[in-house]
């Protein structure tokens, strides 16, 4: 282990907060089953409406929300959801197998056990429950876990209900300005119980961070009791640097993110400290920063910006302009790449689904030119020292807007504000709302709660599982594997997909995994989706080489083929590359026709030349036969070609 990858950066504080879906057959409150639905038998609306908590008090994330959507619509599927999920039925006792499984995580992370647990509502407000609220129940606290000889602390283990699953209308996609009142949510999701692991604060390096996510995700699959694949583990990771307010990260869904999304949010808040700092000492009088609130869209009428007309061309649509008091250069100001206030101020007014905001230190850009610059300057009596901020869509989104921008400029003096955030595949992260506030859980009154003694905790441990190295040595053991290709497979969704292959075919253990690990984790690195390819039709797949109807050599191609569409179907795939499609006569005839092709060569190295005659038979018969095979003919023919050559110049 390097030293320094451990030295603890004093300014960094990481709490995680890690969602597993539980393996388990029904969902948390209700017998449905959990299975994905792309097809659904009933649609609903409902209004959505800032929630008051027990005390009375708004949230402001709970407002935020209110101010830009009005209505989201449910699809709900009979194959996946009952009356409950619609919230036309109170919710049924809690799932006992989800309970067990999470009560036996909470043991092996040395979890305090609750004596009663009890179900409570946690308020949600971006309709991702159609109640207005999720089920959770705290299980467990005051754990810890051992990673890198560094103790880690478990501050709460809850059993919840999974939200519902957006099906259009994220907020951080993008400008979308027609389907802003109307979020499409699926019912699939929505009740399958997840574990919610919240961890202490830690802090040291992200690559520490990822490791201590590593074990405790390795740590739930050794259960055997958690769900696999894409969506089925989301992080939540809390940010903060030298003490300032938690930035909340939502929805990290790969490990390989995680370091990333820590270093960015350490830049992006450090630098807004810089920029604070720096603002300090160029405004002045921070009191009255923001003034001259002026439309002009008259005056864009005339500009000859495609953007600008763009936005025009929606009859409602206008543009407000801005002065900001000593800001010239503030809005662009770098202190790390990518890190801009004015970058800040766009992700805020895109979540209400405007495209963005143009700014003085940008302009002339975007076919918006100096004259239009001018022109703007002079209607706003700008000072050399002043900048603008130009924003533009429906007349509507701009009252809230300016006033959501003006409320979010204030803040800048501070450095970083306390938000929600959302992931990008790259690590970078885009503002999403504002941080809820802690009044948001009151006591669900429909489920009684439930008593856990002692000796259904002593049965419980039993199930503990075993530490990850035993788990690997016994895979290894079982299957005759290196400790690496064990690793990979059991981190991999595809573990008991693979346990079903070997145990149904004949085919070397080594060869599948790194098939259904390196291949496809390849493929995915170029882009493509691996999650269209089913288990079943993997198992098919493999089955289709044990029976010789493919050969080895053809897996890959044909799983870059179906991740590329270039094929459908297994079926589609055997008659173009399967062992049937060619003869041996052609396989004799090419292999022919390449020695001689190469005879030159091959009467200067001898069967040296065997190597690269390989290569120029495999070009052509690469995926179509086994090349085991083409290079036993390949040397047969090579070594005759070879003798009768000689035998001729004798
Ligand atoms: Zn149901």
């Amino acid at each position: 282990m390097v030293k320094n990858e451990l030295l603890v950066n004093p300014k960094l504080k990481v709490g995680l907060e890690i969602h597993q879906q539980l393996d388990s057959k029904n969902k948390l409150f209700c017998n449905c089953k959990i299975i994905d639905s792309t097809e659904y038998d009933f649609t609903f609306k409902r209004n959505l409406r800032p929630t008051q908590s027990e005390m009375g008090s708004y949230d402001q994330a709970a407002l935020f929300e209110s101010k830009k959507i009005k209505t989201v619509k449910y699809q709900s599927s009979k194959y996946s959801n009952c009356l409950v999920e619609s919230d036309d039925e109170p919710p049924h006792m809690i799932n006992k197998e989800a309970l067990d499984i999470v009560l036996t995580i909470a043991l092996a992370l040395h979890c305090a056990i609750e004596d009663e647990l009890h179900v409570m509502r946690k308020i949600v407000i971006d309709g991702s429950n159609t109640t207005g609220f999720q089920r959770t129940i705290l299980v467990g606290r005051n754990g810890f876990l051992d990673v890198d000889g560094i103790r880690v602390g478990v501050q709460s283990i809850c059993l919840e209900e999974d939200a519902a699953r957006i099906i259009n209308g994220s907020n951080t996609g993008k400008h979308n300005s027609n389907n802003k009142d109307n979020k499409v949510y699926s019912l699939d999701r929505l009740g399958i119980p997840l574990i919610e692991i919240a961890l202490a604060p830690i802090s040291n390096s992200p690559t520490f961070i990822a490791n201590v996510a590593q074990t405790i995700g390795r740590l739930l699959r050794t259960t055997k009791k958690v769900a696999r694949g894409v969506g089925s583990i989301r992080q939540d990771v809390n940010i903060s640097v030298d003490n300032g307010p938690v930035v909340e990260v939502k929805g990290v869904q790969q490990l390989s993110q995680l370091a990333l999304v820590i270093e960015y949010e350490t830049k992006r808040q450090d630098g807004l400290n810089q920029i604070a700092k720096e603002l300090r000492k160029h405004v002045i009088n921070d009191t009255k920063i923001m003034d001259s609130v002026t439309d002009v869209t008259e005056s864009l009428k005339k500009s000859s910006s495609k953007v600008v007309k763009k936005i025009l061309g929606d009859d409602n649509s206008r543009f407000i302009v801005f002065v900001l008091r000593g800001f010239k250069g503030m809005l662009s100001f770098e202190p790390y790449s990518g890190i801009r206030l004015g970058k800040e101020l766009g992700e805020l007014v895109k979540t209400y689904g405007i495209g963005g905001i143009f700014h003085s230190d940008e302009l002339p850009n975007y076919g918006i030119s100096s004259e239009d610059v001018n022109s703007i300057s002079s209607i706003l009596k700008m000072d050399k020292n002043d900048a603008f901020v130009l924003v533009g869509g429906s007349a509507v989104l701009l009252n809230i807007v300016v006033f959501e921008l003006a409320n979010r400029i204030k803040k800048c003096f501070s450095g970083v504000v306390p938000e929600t955030r959302s992931v990008r595949f790259d690590g970078n992260t885009v503002f999403s709302r504002p941080r809820p506030g802690s009044s948001r859980m009151y006591p669900e009154t429909d489920i009684p709660y439930i008593s856990i003694d002692s000796i259904k905790l002593k049965e419980l441990s039993k199930n503990i599982p075993q530490p990850w190295n035993v788990v690997i040595q016994q895979i290894c053991d079982k299957y005759s594997i290196n400790k690496t290709l064990a690793e990979n497979i059991f981190d991999s969704q595809y573990f008991s997909l693979f346990e079903k292959i070997v145990s149904q075919t004949s085919i070397s253990p080594s060869f599948i995994i790194s098939k259904l690990t390196e291949d496809l984790v390849s493929l995915e690195r170029e882009g493509y989706d691996s999650s269209i390819l089913t288990q079943e039709l993997l198992f098919y797949l493999f089955m289709q080489l044990n029976n010789s109807k493919i050969s080895k050599e053809s897996i890959s191609i044909i799983l870059e083929k179906l991740l590329k569409r270039e094929i459908n179907t297994i079926d589609e795939a055997i008659k173009s590359f399967g062992t049937e499609s060619i003869t041996e006569d052609f396989v004799d005839d090419t292999i022919n026709i390449i020695i001689n092709e190469n005879k030159l060569i091959i009467s200067q190295k001898g069967f040296d030349a065997v190597g690269l005659l390989m290569g120029r038979c495999m070009a052509v018969l690469r995926g179509k036969i086994d090349g085991e095979k083409v290079s036993k003919i390949l040397q047969t023919k090579l070594m005759e070609h070879i003798k009768t050559s000689k035998d001729k110049n004798m």
